[in-house]
C-alpha cells in the first residue's frame, strides 16, 4: 500500500515534470520562433553554382584527358542517380574512358581540388548571412536537387553554420511544403530564390509571403551568342528568362533585399 503511494507521487512528479519541461520548450520556441525568418535556395542564388561545375569542374576533368563531349553525355547519365564527382569518375571508368589504375588517384585529385568551395560563393553571400545572424533573424536553406550532393557543396562553401535549419530535397513541391510548415511559425517569411517557379509555388499556397526572385546573370550574358559566356552561365540563364505566374520582386544582388 505504502509502496503503491510512493509509485504514484513519483508519477506524479514525473508527470509534472514533463509537464513543467514542455512548458519551458514552448516558450523557448515561441521566442526562438516569433517574428521573422528567411528562406534562402543554395544553387545560382548563394552559390555561384555555374562557375563552380559548368566551368571548373568541367576543366578538371579534362585535365584528365577526358573529351568534354564524353564528359558532359556521361554527366547526364550519372545526374539521375545522384550525382557525386566520385560516381562520375567511376561511370567514366566502367565506360572506358579513365584507366582503373588512375581512378582512386584522380579521386584524390578532385577531393582536393574542390574540398574548399567557398571561393564559388557570390561575394554578397556570407555578408547577407551575416548581416541576418547579427540582427538574429533566423534563416533556413532550402536547397533543391540529390540530397547528398547539396550537402556536398554546403558543406564545401562553410556556410551551414549560418542556418538554423537546412533542407535538401530532390521533390518539386517539397520546397513549398517546407515554406507551409514554417509560416505557422513566423508572423513574416521572406524568401530568396533564383528559380521563379519554386516561388509561384510558394505564393500559390501562402500569398502573405515576400518573394525575392534574384538573377545573378549580367544583361548582355542573357543573350550572348559567344559561347564561353553561355557556358558561364549555363543553368542560371535559363531561371533568368521563365516567365512566372506570380509577382515577385526582382533583385540581381543579396544588398538589394531589405526586410
Ligand atoms: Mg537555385
Amino acid at each position: 500500500m505504502i509502496k503503491g503511494s510512493i509509485e504514484g507521487i513519483e508519477d506524479d512528479v514525473g508527470a509534472m515534470k514533463a509537464t513543467c519541461e514542455a512548458a519551458v520548450a514552448g516558450v523557448k520556441r515561441s521566442n526562438m520562433d516569433r517574428g521573422q525568418a528567411f528562406l534562402l535556395d543554395f544553387d545560382h542564388t548563394l552559390f555561384d553554382t555555374d562557375r563552380f561545375f559548368w566551368v571548373d569542374v568541367r576543366a578538371a576533368f579534362a585535365r584528365f584527358a577526358i573529351d568534354a563531349k564524353i564528359w558532359e553525355e556521361s554527366y547526364g547519365v550519372v545526374w539521375p542517380t545522384g550525382y557525386s564527382l566520385d560516381k562520375h569518375l567511376e561511370h567514366l571508368a566502367r565506360q572506358g574512358w579513365v584507366a582503373d589504375s588512375v581512378v582512386a588517384q584522380l579521386k584524390g585529385v578532385l577531393r582536393e581540388r574542390f574540398a574548399d568551395l567557398r571561393s564559388y560563393l557570390f561575394p554578397d553571400s556570407e555578408p547577407f548571412l551575416k548581416r541576418l545572424q547579427t540582427e538574429k533573424i533566423p534563416c533556413f536553406l532550402l536547397s533543391f536537387g540529390d540530397p547528398a550532393w547539396q550537402a556536398y557543396k554546403v558543406t564545401g562553401a562553410r556556410i551551414s553554420g549560418f542556418f538554423h535549419e537546412v533542407f535538401f530535397t530532390a521533390q518539386e513541391q517539397a520546397k513549398a511544403e517546407v515554406v507551409e510548415a514554417l509560416a505557422g511559425r513566423f508572423a513574416r517569411l521572406d524568401m530568396v530564390d533564383n528559380d521563379p517557379r519554386e516561388l509561384d509555388r510558394v505564393k500559390a499556397r501562402l500569398t502573405q509571403i515576400d518573394t525575392f526572385w534574384i538573377s545573378r546573370v549580367p544583361a548582355e550574358a542573357l543573350e550572348s551568342p559567344d559561347p564561353a559566356v553561355r557556358e558561364r552561365f549555363r543553368e542560371a540563364r535559363g531561371y533568368a528568362t521563365l516567365t512566372p505566374e506570380f509577382s515577385h520582386r526582382r533583385c540581381t544582388t543579396l544588398d538589394e533585399v531589405s526586410w
